[in-house]
């Protein structure tokens, strides 16, 4: 069980007020809130041990390595990849998505096709576009119903020998819709195409098992699971990462350099030129302490008691409508009301304190397919309460009534 006192003060952006009132964060979607822990391992990095990395013999060097490195089998253990050197640092979701999507440049000729869902991010979106565009390559889309769920039968009938690569999320950042990933990556296999995961808004609720699920690619931010921002996550299957070309050229990815040839590095570092984030990798090792301390099977608990609270609280609202409506999601409730913008509804929540995104959520196909400007996007934590939950809603029903 958790303790929601304990957890809280764990955080302590959370008891500051915001316009006068106490803060309600419900956009962690965007980014989480970031534990004490975390906080205090940034300082102690920068504190005791700021070298850089893999290159000097002196101590200091060494001891930032060593803890480099350490995080690194930390984040290797917690998603259960086979190396760790399957296990890229990289700046978040989007570098690791352009990385995988460059590295395909050098496979992909016109004829083939690359596979994206109709729920994602624009960050799995634009890139395959600019591959494509690039290879001469066709980007299909698989589409979702009215309840914001991806249609298998259709994508069973896109899948031929013709996709090379299939792109999906495997928790929708706009409706919360968890897909099918293990069905996906299955079919997608029995085609011979490879298949990578937007693990970026699964991570917080969840602890991927990259194995299990046997995806060749697995990317997620640290920012969304209570560590820093600018680092993140690249898991490549060995084979995969063997054979695609660095996405980067520079210091640290290389074996030999000459002015007529340069060969590069072994996994990891031939993904990993220049250098990285180095408080960043160490403390998303930290981060992800704290996220098994807190216990993924109660992370769970708490964030589904949340999402039915605030939809039963929500639908008793007149007019209100919830988008994605998905027999399995996760702690997201985007939704509008009748005849109102949502940027004027989360204008006015935000003077009461209360923190919710509003707008498309860099997914405007999404919105484009529902037909509407965007929504607002209460996003929940398992450090939010039911409470706050309540002060969101009466919030709403008031900029409802000053509103129409
Ligand atoms: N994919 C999904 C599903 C996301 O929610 C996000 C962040 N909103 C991203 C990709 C991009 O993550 P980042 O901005 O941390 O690179």
């Amino acid at each position: 069980m958790l303790d929601i006192n304990k957890v809280r003060a764990d955080f302590p952006i959370l008891s500051r007020t915001v316009n006068g009132k106490p803060l309600v964060y419900f956009d962690n979607g965007a980014t989480s809130q970031k534990p004490q822990i975390v906080i205090d391992a940034i300082a102690k990095y920068y504190q005791e041990i700021n070298a850089n990395i893999h290159r000097g013999v002196h101590t200091l060097s060494q001891l930032a390595t060593d803890a480099y490195e350490i995080s690194r089998s930390k984040i290797q253990n917690h998603i259960n990849a086979k190396f760790a050197h399957e296990v890229i640092f990289t700046s978040g979701t989007t570098h690791g998505i352009n990385a995988v999507a460059n590295g395909f440049a050098s496979i992909l000729k016109p004829g083939d096709e690359v596979l994206v869902s109709a729920l994602e991010h624009h960050s799995n979106i634009v890139p395959w576009q600019m591959l494509c565009e690039k290879t001469g390559a066709t980007l299909k889309v698989i589409p979702m119903d009215d309840n914001g769920e991806l249609i298998m039968e259709e994508y069973d009938k896109l899948l031929s020998n013709n996709t090379k690569i299939v792109t999906v999320n495997h928790i929708s950042n706009a409706l919360g819709t968890v897909n099918p990933v293990k069905y996906m990556i299955d079919k997608a296999h029995e085609f011979g195409a490879a298949i990578l995961i937007d693990g970026a808004q699964a991570v917080p609720h969840l602890k991927p098992d990259v194995q299990a699920l046997d995806c060749d690619f697995y990317v997620f931010s640290g920012h969304k699971m209570c560590g820093p921002t600018g680092v993140g996550i690249l898991y490549g299957k060995e084979a995969w990462l063997n054979k695609l070309p660095p996405y980067q050229g520079g210091g640290e990815m290389i074996k030999e350099v000459t002015f007529e040839k340069t060969t590069y590095a072994d996994l990891p570092h031939k993904f990993e030129a220049g250098t990285p984030d180095i408080a960043g990798g160490i403390v998303l090792g930290t981060a992800v302490d704290y996220m098994n301390s807190i216990g993924f099977d109660n992370i769970q608990k708490q964030e589904l008691e949340l999402l039915e609270y605030a939809t039963k609280q929500l639908l008793e609202i007149e007019g209100l409508k919830i988008y994605g409506t998905a027999k399995e999601k996760t702690s997201v409730v985007s939704f509008n009301i009748e005849g109102i913008h949502p940027y004027d509804i989360g204008t006015i929540v935000d003077k009461l304190g209360i923190a919710v995104r509003t707008g498309h959520h860099c997914a405007q196909p999404i919105m484009n397919f529902f037909n509407i400007p965007g929504t607002i996007r209460a996003s929940f934590s398992f450090y939010n309460t039911k409470e706050e939950i309540d002060v969101m809603v009466e919030a709403v029903k008031k900029a409802q009534m000053m509103l129409s």
